[in-house]
């Protein structure tokens, strides 16, 4: 399995690999859990740290799990997912 990279820049938090990255905007992120439900391969967990907006957020701590399919960026009402490969 390949090795999983989680980063901070800024307002995002970065899981990667050289596979897939998945970005979540702690800006935007209402701490909802929808993603961390609907991902079929648990690949977040909820961070440890509050956002500015006082709530966890997800981390994609097992990116190497990801699959690729969307999901968490396609139903996340706030649109603060994004993965890209
Ligand atoms: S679905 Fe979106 S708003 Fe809800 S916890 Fe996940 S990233 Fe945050
Ligand atoms: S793209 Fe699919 S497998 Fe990857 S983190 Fe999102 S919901 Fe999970």
């Amino acid at each position: 399995m390949a090795d999983v990279e989680v980063k901070k820049e800024e307002y995002l938090v970065i899981g990667k690999t050289d596979a897939v990255e998945i970005s979540v905007d702690t800006f935007l992120c209402k701490g909802c859990g929808i993603c961390l439900e609907l991902c079929p391969r648990t690949v977040f967990e909820w961070s440890q740290e509050l956002s500015e907006k006082g709530v966890h957020y997800p981390v994609a701590v097992k990116a190497d799990k990801c699959v690729k399919c969307k999901l968490c960026e396609l139903l996340c009402p706030d649109f603060a997912i994004a993965v890209k490969w």
